[in-house]
């Protein structure tokens, strides 16, 4: 397992020149490949290949990945602003590289040193892209419940069982998948084990899903039929670690899902606001309308907070200190901040946040999904408090 005293080590500072740099890079990008085909890629639900390549170019697979394996090994908090800055105008392609990256995350953190020289430069290059393999139909908040099971026969593994909603499944090539490995413990957590589970024989994908949002990416089911890997493949060489491994990525995982929220909450903002001092009503622009200021007060103050938050959290996350209750509040906040900001857009849009020719109604589309995924809201609460209270006895 990894401790705080060997995570401070592999963490890196950035020159703020240099984060400059790379900012400007991804607003460079952004600007001349990726706003143009948006649309077209939301509307139709189409896989984004070039841009994907233009990913992996820019080093974007092995974001946080660290340099001895030939990633970027960015801190959290620039991995965080990139995120908001891509995610203020499409969130959904963050995804392509964020799962992939907490998959890369477990490997880095509790992977052995074999698996770690083996995986993470393909990783990093984008050669070996992936995901993270948690949910399964019966099973998603309550993780402990999964019936995937993994038996161990000579020196593999046969994992029977499926997993459903995964990201990336359908263009992904290697998952970090949880699954029991002594379905009979107790506690349930202490027959859990993750494996770097790569597509062969054995491994199908199944549903892809039809989404309210989160166009492009891909959502389906994996499918595992006497799936045979070797034993090799068990991250951290030790059964019964997986449930801990598997949470421990969702802290870098709740920090990208508060800046995926931070950029649609300012994405949104800034949609309303340009709209606002454009649609004249009553001989004036709406936004000369008290109505409308209350409204955009309101979304400018939201979604500062959310960003302030988020960056927080990534500090601590920086720091190599446990963060998850840091993160859990960047992440209720600013998902809950995108969802609001988003319907507030919507209502200073008026009849033309109906019409898909505006992009407001794709935020409002994807910014829901903030609220689910990488741990409900309600379960962030709880966790939040059950933290507080801890931290609070009398
Ligand atoms: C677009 C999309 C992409 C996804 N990508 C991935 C992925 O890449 N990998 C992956 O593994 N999963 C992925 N998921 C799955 C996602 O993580 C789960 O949907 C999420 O964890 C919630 O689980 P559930 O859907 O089973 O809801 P449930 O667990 O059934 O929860 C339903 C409701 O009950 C509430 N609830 C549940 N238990 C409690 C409790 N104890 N106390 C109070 N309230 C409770 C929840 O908050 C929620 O409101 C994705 C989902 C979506 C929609």
């Amino acid at each position: 397992m990894a401790t705080a005293a060997n995570l401070e080590d592999q963490i890196r500072t950035i020159d703020p020149a240099e984060e400059r740099a790379f900012m400007d890079a991804i607003d460079r990008w952004m600007e001349r490949e990726v706003i143009p085909v948006i649309q077209h890629h939301d509307h139709n639900d189409l896989w984004p290949e070039k841009l994907v390549d233009q990913m992996a170019e820019m080093g974007l697979f092995g974001a946080t990945i660290g340099q001895e394996y030939g990633g970027l090994g960015l801190p959290a908090t620039t991995y965080a602003k990139i995120v908001m800055r891509i995610s203020s105008h499409w969130m959904a392609i963050t995804g392509i590289f964020n799962s992939h990256l907490i998959m890369a995350a477990a490997v880095e953190r509790f992977g052995t040193p074999e698996q770690k020289m083996k995986w993470l430069p393909k990783f990093a290059s984008g050669e070996i892209r992936g995901g993270l393999a948690l949910t399964e139909p019966n099973a998603g908040t309550d993780l402990q419940a999964i019936r995937t099971v993994a038996v161990k026969d000579g020196d593999d593994y046969v994992i029977n069982g499926t997993k459903t909603w995964i990201s990336n499944a359908l263009n992904g090539q290697c998952f970090a998948m949880l699954v029991k490995t002594d379905p009979n413990a107790d506690p349930r957590y202490k027959g859990m084990s993750l494996f770097i589970a790569d597509k062969r024989d054995g491994l199908t994908t199944g549903k892809k899903f039809d989404k309210l949002g989160y166009k492009a990416i891909d959502s389906a089911e994996l499918i595992m039929e006497d799936y045979r890997i070797p034993a090799d493949q068990l991250i951290g060489g030790v059964e019964g670690q997986g449930f801990f491994q598997a949470t421990g990525g969702l802290e870098l995982g709740r920090i990208n899902v508060a800046a995926r929220g931070v950029g649609l909450a300012e994405g949104s903002l800034r949609l309303a606001t340009e709209y606002a001092q454009q649609r004249e009503t009553m001989g004036k622009p709406i936004a000369q309308h008290q109505a409308i200021q209350l409204k955009l007060g309101e979304m400018v103050t939201r979604a500062r907070a959310a960003r302030l938050l988020t960056l927080d959290a990534s500090e601590a996350y920086d720091s190599g200190e446990r963060c998850d209750f840091e993160a859990g509040m960047a992440k209720y906040f600013a998902s809950e901040a995108a969802v609001e900001n988003s319907q507030e857009a919507m209502r200073v849009f008026g009849g033309y946040s109906y019409s898909k020719e505006y992009d407001i109604e794709r935020y409002y589309r994807d910014s829901m999904l903030m609220c689910i995924g990488e741990g409900t809201n309600e379960m962030q609460r709880m966790i939040i408090a059950k933290q507080h209270l801890r931290a609070n006895p009398v």
